[in-house]
């Protein structure tokens, strides 16, 4: 850090600050992790330096043997762990993961079936009046996904995101009585439909999904079956999601977060059946930008640990946990969406408590526990100040935590949320933001948080 302080010494100090804060507070966010020593070094290094659009050994630049050599090792170790034909490593993000993941459906399912018809192989072969008819046929395309206020994510189909101007878009929700996904809504909505795309995944949904299920609904319908492991990666990675509740066997496309449960750095993975892995492979210089060659070979670090048998009891650990965790908000009295969790996290509805999530949220944050806003199902508060706070066990599970650890979590949320209560803003009027929690109970709250 003296390095960098000497260049920026602001810089030094956010580092510094951000260590301090995550050592001092509950780390309970369901999208983030502790990456390991390994993994962040790795990112500190030379790679970083170099530009290597393209894919492996068939860059557009010289001298990239040792980005191919980093591409390969984390290609290599996501197919060997999730057991998929392809993976395609360079994906920044999740979001871009899942843009290469739309631009290869595409290409696969509506450029190449255009080109062959043209009898061309390049789409500056077509003629002018080919050419448009395909932009026609790209702008008519459907996606099917999971709403917003079920557990979605902005990036399967929502009008605001770029995916939603992709596609024509539906969404499918959940029982509105159970808060679990409604297969049989779905097979009707896709029957109905018919989309290009069908999606699988989530943000915010606290069960598991059957993929056998979607992957019969999509054979049904003619979709490509497209899952967003993203929040759940690492629970496939240990072997926790098994069988049906797997991706990896039934999508023909799956794409992923590195730096959720999975614990690698930031960044995307896309892991497809093999017809795909051309279209897929052309995502730089296609969507993406050139490759960071540093994250890559994080990923590769992030990889090999996840193979090791000490990954797997981790996430094993992380299902434990996210039930003792519901248990110990369900015995206080908290109302959990779908009634509790079998996968990372939980959705808790803070209604009960006279509370938004907003104010929840905050409240919890004084306390010294890091917790997000979240949409329940048909949330009366909308997308901004929602209804609902998710849980998540994948940090505090790297820490350590155990079921009675996070028995405790539980207790301190609710001791907060129940001493919590609406605050007024400026004008003297209820305001969906304010709140007001005694300050010995932050304290309070806040010293027993550290003390775990
Ligand atoms: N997909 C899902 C299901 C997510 O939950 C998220 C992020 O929260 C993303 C994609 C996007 O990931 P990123 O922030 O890395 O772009």
């Amino acid at each position: 850090l003296d390095v960098i302080a000497e260049v920026e010494p602001a810089v030094a100090g956010a580092i510094r600050g951000e260590l301090a804060d995550q050592r001092a507070s509950l780390k309970l966010i369901a999208s983030e992790n502790y990456a390991s020593p390994a993994v962040l070094l790795t990112m500190g290094t030379w790679l970083s330096d170099k530009y290597a659009e393209g894919t492996i050994g068939h860059r557009f630049y010289a001298g990239c043997q040792n980005i191919d050599t980093v591409e390969r090792l984390a290609a290599d170790h996501a197919t060997a762990l999730f057991g998929a034909q392809h993976a395609y490593v360079q994906p920044h993000s999740g979001i871009d993961a899942n843009l290469v993941a739309f631009w290869g459906i595409l290409a696969q399912r509506v450029e190449a079936p255009a080109l062959a018809a043209a009898g061309a192989r390049h789409v500056n072969d077509l003629s002018e009046d080919d050419w448009e008819r395909l932009r026609r046929a790209f702008g008519e395309q459907r996606a099917l996904g999971m709403s917003l206020d079920a557990g979605g994510h902005l990036t399967h189909g929502f009008r605001p995101n770029i995916s939603g101007k992709m596609f024509h878009q539906r969404s499918y929700g959940t029982d509105p009585n159970t808060g679990l996904l409604d297969y049989a809504a779905l097979r009707d909505m896709a029957r109905e439909f018919r989309p290009l795309v069908l999606i699988a995944g989530y943000s915010a949904y606290p069960r598991r999904i059957n993929f056998a299920i979607m992957r019969e609904i999509a054979d049904e319908v003619g979709a490509t079956l497209m899952v967003d492991m993203a929040h759940f990666a690492g629970l496939v990675a240990g072997k926790v999601f098994t069988g049906e509740h797997d991706p990896i066997p039934y999508a023909h496309v799956t794409t992923t977060t590195t730096h959720k449960s999975l614990r690698g750095p930031r960044g995307g993975m896309v892991l497809c059946q093999r017809e795909f892995a051309d279209s897929i492979d052309r995502g730089c210089p296609m969507v993406l930008g050139g490759p960071l060659g540093h994250v890559m070979a994080a990923k590769a670090v992030a990889l090999a640990e996840a193979r090791r048998p000490a990954f797997a009891d981790y996430a094993q650990a992380v299902a434990d946990n996210a039930i003792a965790l519901a248990d110990g908000l369900l015995r206080r009295g908290a109302r959990l969406v779908t009634g509790g969790t079998d996968n990372h996290l939980v959705l808790l509805d803070v209604t009960p408590y006279g509370l938004t999530g907003r104010q929840a949220e905050s409240a919890l944050l004084d306390a010294g526990i890091v917790t997000n806003r979240n949409s329940i199902p048909r949330d009366p508060n909308g997308a901004w100040y929602t209804s609902g706070v998710r849980i998540g066990t994948p940090a505090l599970t790297t820490r350590g935590f155990g079921p009675a650890e996070f028995d405790r979590v539980a207790e301190l949320i609710v001791g907060v949320l129940s001493a919590t209560s609406p605050g007024a803003g400026a004008d003297g009027r209820p305001s969906p933001a304010r709140f007001e929690l005694p300050e010995n109970v932050a304290d309070k709250t806040r010293a027993a948080a550290a003390e775990l």
